[in-house]
């Protein structure tokens, strides 16, 4: 049994088409998503938490790229601009995951890449746009 984290992008022609429920009828896969959008380009995208045997999971994944889904590898694409930081919290005080802190100390932010579900909230919430994920 694995876990992956991946990132499915649904192209405008598939957007629409109901894909993901396949992945636990026909493959027997856990999954959670952690965050879904549809950018202006109307593409949809979508980052997922998959669980399964490593078999199970290449078959799935064929099978999305077979229906067009374009899959990506999520691993850890937040991008924190230091320089740019302005210590004000307001990251710390959404991160789900609890990645970013402010250190009681210093009174300055800490990141643990380790701990992030790349869920966007801190990058939605960052006032100086110093948080860019890739999703
Ligand atoms: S993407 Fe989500 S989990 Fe990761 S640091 Fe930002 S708020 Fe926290
Ligand atoms: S929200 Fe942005 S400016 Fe504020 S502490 Fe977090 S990264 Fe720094």
């Amino acid at each position: 049994m694995i876990k992956k984290k991946i990132i499915l992008g649904f192209p405008e022609n598939i957007v629409k088409k109901p894909i993901v429920y396949k992945l636990v009828k026909d493959f027997e896969l856990e999954f959670n998503i952690l965050r879904a959008e549809i950018t202006p380009d109307i593409e949809g995208k979508m980052l997922i938490d998959i669980k399964g045997s490593k078999e199970r999971i290449e078959q799935c994944l064929d099978f999305l790229k077979s229906e067009g889904v374009i899959i990506s590898e999520a691993s850890k694409d937040l991008i924190f601009y230091k320089d740019l930081c302005v210590n004000c919290g307001l990251c710390a005080s959404v991160c789900i995951g609890k990645a970013f802190t402010l250190n009681s100390s210093s009174y300055e932010i800490e990141l643990d890449k380790d701990k992030c579900i790349l869920c966007g909230l801190c990058q939605d919430a960052c006032p100086v746009k110093a948080i860019k994920l890739n999703i």
